[in-house]
């Protein structure tokens, strides 16, 4: 093969064809550099057959510059990469991109130099010396990372090399990881967890492709139970990718992981430093990283001899990626799973519909943990109807809600207010002229947060001070919070429970894996009597002393008018529920509702799922919603109004007239302006049988419009903003 056909890392290209030349040997999946112009791209060799192209004459062809020292991207990761950008109608080179994800790994074998603490101290002790000394003990990184660890300059630093503080320490970039060992010592399985391991090690041992459903309730042990099909694939000298949805959870989850391998697993996730991205990537490609943590970027490493997935949590919102190529790694998980002829495990308490519809089919095996394990009782759930139990003015918690906390308190038990609502108030405006906090950039109103007296955007990031007068009328204190967030919900508990400590829980918070573990640290040591927290805590944490969970707006989410609204309020309240009363006190949940009523709160009251389940099928049946139909939006956006509205019209103007697809739109999106960006959309409900990606393509394909303007398409959606 003296010509090849190589998916170049550009998405506005096509495939190209190039002449190897002479004394290299390349194959499909090769990485390689290719001439593009003046410049050099990054591609990969690719089947002529799989990527129709443009044929080129022979003499036309340019050489291959090199063939870049890492493993060829298999067969099946490069039928993933096929798959996912057909499925979600997203560029070839975009979604290539997310396999390469490491520069530094695609350069081969490195040392790097990085520094530590000598131990000695330098002759002049300024103040940021210091600071840099205290933040870098035990941490051995490059000067760069440092600076960045301790928030001082690079210059700093270097200072502190020429006196000998720090030390250069010459390493290995892809030294191994310490082994994950399959027998380390494995915890005693209850009966249903040991079939559940039983079956599942089974499969791993078939190495073929089952996708499993692993619904267990809160408390279950659902990780110890997966870990047992872990540890089969390692003893088969498999590697195994575990995902999880976020990164708050993996501390808990380290230990876990620790206690049951005796070695940490290999971490992914999109704050890694460069240096332990190319590590984690070279050791994947080789073959010697066995257990993959990650985030859903994961999804995409290149596995050299995958045997097992997992999606823990699999339900989680967390896993549908907004931007960029939007995809599902729930479903791209069980799909590289197939790839792959490996077992794929979905585990969650609260399953997707759309996962439990996969299971009544037939097509998911589903395998059940129906009791908590270690005999503890699912909380006890009763509900506060706040129209008629009002909380006082400018007060959010009823007096039902805050005995139950008097009385954990009293008992020295603990207690956890859910609020999924970061920050002081959402809402900040003055009470003379009525003026208004919101975005420049955003359709959005700037969240207060009383903490860091900034007000800031939740959308874009966007921040400014809490002014002492109104920006508008000029007037001074007469700025007023409305409504509640976790920082307010936290002040009304300090004023009706002084002795209680109150620690807020949320992104702002519990913003990095060390501030993550010393909260769990505080409350295991008893040093938290109320938790305030959003989303962040509803699932992962074991708190065996918790036994009060009060939820405290049970119908925030149901507003909005979002298509799975009172699925997404299920599964929160029911993870957060799942917090109470793990250990040996039984546990109770609490949730304030104007709509006592409505059929997701009292399927959570009566703990219910099935009831939940059904009425939400029939819902989603009658409104042709997945599974029984399906969602497609296309968001079409621009710096000025004008343009993305033409483009959008455009679109609508040229919208397909077809049988089995209703198209809506398109209409100013609710979040009409979002990072400085004007956007609009349109939504397409499909009937199953619809080719709707190709339709969409079709649809879209010959359509042109001025730079600037960017139109998305977000095939099974999940956010409708
Ligand atoms: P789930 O994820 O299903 O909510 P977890 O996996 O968090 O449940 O398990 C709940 C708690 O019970 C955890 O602290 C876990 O370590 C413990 N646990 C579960 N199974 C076992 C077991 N077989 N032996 C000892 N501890 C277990
Ligand atoms: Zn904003």
């Amino acid at each position: 093969m003296n010509r090849v056909r190589c998916l170049v890392l550009n998405a506005a290209l096509g495939p190209l064809d190039y002449r190897v030349p002479e004394g290299m040997t390349v194959e499909p999946g090769s990485v390689v550099a290719c001439p593009l112009g003046p410049r050099t791209i990054l591609g990969v060799v690719w089947e002529a057959e799989r990527l129709p192209g443009t044929e080129v004459p022979a003499d036309k062809l340019r050489p291959l510059r090199e063939i870049l020292p890492v493993p060829p991207l298999t067969a099946p990761l490069r039928r993933l990469i096929e798959w996912t950008a057909d499925y979600y109608c997203a560029p070839l080179a975009a979604v290539a991109r997310m396999a390469l994800s490491s520069g530094g790994a695609l350069k081969g074998p490195a040392t790097t130099t990085e520094y530590r603490l000598s131990g000695g101290l330098p002759e002049r002790l300024t103040p940021q010396r210091q600071t840099a000394i205290e933040a870098l003990e035990h941490e051995q990184a490059t000067i760069r990372e440092l600076a960045g660890i301790a928030g001082v300059s690079e210059g700093v630093l270097r200072g502190l090399v020429n006196q000998g503080v720090l030390e250069p320490v010459e390493v290995d970039c892809d030294r191994p990881y310490p082994e994950a060992r399959a027998d380390f010592p494995a915890p005693n399985l209850g009966a249903d967890q040991q079939a559940a391991a039983d079956r599942l090690c089974e499969a791993v041992r078939v190495e073929s492709f089952a996708p499993f459903l692993l619904d267990g309730v809160t408390g279950s042990g659902k990780t110890e139970t997966y870990f047992e099909p872990v540890a089969e694939a390692l003893r088969m000298g498999r590697q195994v990718l575990v995902l999880l949805p976020e990164i708050a959870l993996t501390e808990a989850f380290l230990k876990r992981f620790e206690d049951r391998f005796g070695a940490a697993p290999v971490l992914w996730h999109s704050s890694l430093k460069s240096t332990e991205r190319r590590r984690a990537w070279r050791a994947v490609a080789a073959g010697t990283a066995q257990v993959v943590v990650g985030a859903r970027s994961a999804l995409f490493l290149p596995f050299a001899k995958l045997g097992l997935i997992v999606v823990d949590e699999a339900h989680e919102v967390s896993f549908k990626q907004d931007d960029g190529v939007r995809y599902n790694a729930r479903d791209v998980a069980v799909m590289r799973a197939r790839f792959e002829g490996v077992p794929a495990i979905l585990a969650s308490a609260t399953p997707a519909l759309e996962s439990l519809a996969m299971a009544e089919a037939g097509t998911y095996e589903k395998i059940d943990l129906p009791a908590r394990f270690g005999g503890a009782e699912l909380p006890a759930i009763a509900t506060i109807d706040l129209t008629k139990e009002k909380p006082g003015r400018g007060a959010w918690l009823a007096e039902p809600l805050v005995a139950a906390l008097e009385d954990r308190l009293a008992k020295g038990e603990q207690s956890l207010l859910f609020l999924n609502r970061r920050g002081y108030a959402p809402l900040t405006l003055c009470r003379n002229c009525g003026f208004r906090f919101q975005c420049p950039n955003c359709s959005a109103w700037l969240v207060e947060h009383r903490f860091s007296s900034r007000l800031a955007c939740h959308h874009c990031g966007h921040e400014t001070a809490v002014p002492e007068k109104c920006p508008e009328c000029g007037e001074p204190d007469c700025l007023v919070a409305c409504g509640p967030g976790v920082e307010r919900i936290a002040d009304e508990v300090a004023e009706r429970l002084p002795e209680a400590r109150v620690f807020v829980a949320t992104s702002d918070t519990l913003n990095s894996p060390g501030r993550a573990a010393e909260f769990v640290a505080m409350v295991e040591g008893g040093a938290v009597d109320v938790i305030v927290g959003t989303q962040l805590v509803t699932k992962g944490f074991h708190f065996p002393e918790l036994t009060l969970v009060g939820v405290v707006d049970a119908d925030l989410g149901l507003e909005g008018g979002d298509l799975r609204a009172a699925e997404r309020t299920y599964q929160q309240i029911a993870q957060v529920a799942g917090r109470a009363g793990r250990g040996a006190k039984p546990g109770e949940v609490l949730i304030q509702t104007r709509h006592p009523d409505a059929p997701v709160i009292a399927a959570l009251a009566e703990g219910d799922r099935d009831a939940f389940y059904e009425a939400e099928t029939e819902a989603r049946r009658f409104a042709g919603a997945p599974p029984f139909g399906r969602w497609a939006a296309i968001i079409v956006s621009a710096e000025e109004d004008s343009d993305a509205r033409d483009a959008a019209n455009r679109i609508g103007r040229a919208k397909p007239d077809h049988p089995n697809l209703a198209i809506y739109g398109p209409a100013p999106a609710p979040l009409s302006l979002l990072r400085g960006r004007y956007r609009y959309r349109l939504l397409i409900n499909a009937k199953r049988s619809a080719a709707l990606q190709d339709i969409i393509r079709g649809w879209l394909g010959p359509l042109d419009h001025p730079t600037g303007v960017r139109v998305g398409i977000d095939i099974d959606p999940y956010s409708f903003v």
